[in-house]
């Protein structure tokens, strides 16, 4: 990230996403993050599906359901580029840890909510709650 911005504008390198958030994210995160050096910061790219646990709508049996969402952000530099030292720090959905990382796990926790269906089904044709004899107290 840090080493990103010290490139010349339009460099970019990609990373996998689990290699770079899986720390970071909730659920488990597959797609392709590439980040390009725009002059003014740091252009986020990515191609992702995220794996989140929904309750179905229908059935309320829980499922896995991938959430696929292409993200592209702009990042201002949190480092001057001359100096290489950290800018003051001011108000910003997008920080960078102690490690030089983005904290892409809040970006895609808000692009994953973005995208959830309204009425999650665990499969197109659920059938709902079967009416078993053993039903419950509700
Ligand atoms: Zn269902």
């Amino acid at each position: 990230m840090a080493q990103l911005l010290k490139q010349p504008t339009g460099s970019s390198c990609s990373y996998r996403a689990d290699e770079i958030v899986d720390a970071q994210a909730k659920y488990p995160v597959q797609g392709k993050i590439t980040l390009t050096h725009s002059g003014q910061g740091i252009l986020i790219r990515a191609e992702l599906t995220v794996k989140v646990e929904l309750t179905c709508s229908r059935c309320l049996n829980e499922f896995l359901y991938p959430v696929s969402f292409s993200i592209e952000e702009e990042m201002p530099p949190t480092i001057n580029v001359s100096s290489g030292l950290p800018l003051s720090k001011e108000p910003s959905d997008f920080t960078v840890d102690s490690n030089n990382m983005l904290d892409l796990g809040e970006i895609i926790r808000q692009y994953t909510l973005l995208n959830l269906p309204m009425k999650p089904l665990c499969q197109p044709d659920c059938a709902g709650i079967k009416e078993v004899s053993s039903h419950g107290s509700a």
